[in-house]
């Protein structure tokens, strides 16, 4: 029988499935996963732990129900993720950057060459919130019918599965500037958040209500520049320097 070489860029993506109600659904996801050669699969505060019904979808991908990680919170599931891509059942719009499932699936294979990828996918009945959104870098939406756009969980999860294993095997990846940049993780920049929103309150920068509307935006403003490490070291040596903290002398760079 041919086996994959594990060490490539598939092991490096994972789907994340946040609060999924049914057991059987985690199942069939598994098993989308690994028709298409993806092996890291993530389940967030899950309302049923994979059991005999889980098993019994996932047909033979047991292995991944075995390994997947199991957290209380979305943050622990991406923490070492550069790059984030939410999935989305209707077409939103404004704040982030939608992109269609061969893009999506371009971004997710080539960023995995060099680092942790993720693709959330939300729960059954609502998808994920718009917190937990904003840790994305970009939206992807599978194009429906608007009047029905809702696809079965699982069955989302093998159109995305499908389009990395398109990708993969026709090579449509090409280098991207990103791809050089050592990119912040997600832990990193919730360090910056938590930085930001702790340095507003410091200063008296406006009130709490409008300021969760601020850290919103500047959420977005970050998804969508996409620091990396030195640029994040940068920004947290000026907030503690704001601050009035000894920490925010000046960083050293490589510019330097
Ligand atoms: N009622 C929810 C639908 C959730 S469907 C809502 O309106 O948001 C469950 C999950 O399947 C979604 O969170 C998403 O991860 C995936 N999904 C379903 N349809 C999709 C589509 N058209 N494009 C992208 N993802 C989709």
């Amino acid at each position: 029988m041919m086996t994959e070489n594990p060490d490539n860029a598939l092991a490096r993506i994972r789907f994340v499935l946040v609060e999924p109600t049914l057991s059987g659904n985690i199942g069939a996801v598994a098993r989308a996963m690994k028709t298409m050669g993806l092996s890291r699969m993530e389940l967030v505060a899950p309302k049923q732990l994979p059991d005999a019904e889980a098993l019994a979808r996932a047909c033979g991908a047991d292995d991944l129900l075995q390994h997947a990680g199991i957290h209380a919170e979305l943050p622990e599931a991406i923490a070492e993720c550069r790059l984030v891509i939410g999935t989305s059942a209707r077409r939103r719009t404004l704040d982030w950057d939608t992109l269609e499932p061969p893009e999506a699936a371009r971004r997710l294979l080539a960023e995995a060459a060099v680092g942790e990828v993720a693709l959330l996918l939300g729960r059954e009945s609502s998808g994920l919130s718009n917190a937990e959104l904003a840790r994305c870098q970009f939206l992807v939406h599978i194009p429906t019918n608007p009047d029905f756009s809702s696809l079965n969980l699982a069955a989302a999860a093998q159109v995305f599965a499908y389009e990395i294993r398109r990708c993969r095997r026709e090579d449509l990846t090409e280098p991207s500037h990103d791809i050089q940049r050592d990119l912040a993780t997600a832990q990193e920049l919730e360090g910056l958040h938590g930085h930001l929103a702790d340095t507003l309150r410091d200063i008296g920068f406006g009130d709490p209500d409008s300021s969760k509307k601020l850290l919103l935006r500047l959420r977005h403003l970050f998804n969508r520049a996409r620091p990396d490490r030195v640029e994040i070291n940068i920004l947290r040596g000026i907030l503690s320097a704001a601050q009035g903290r000894k920490g925010g002398k000046r960083p050293t760079t490589s510019a330097d």
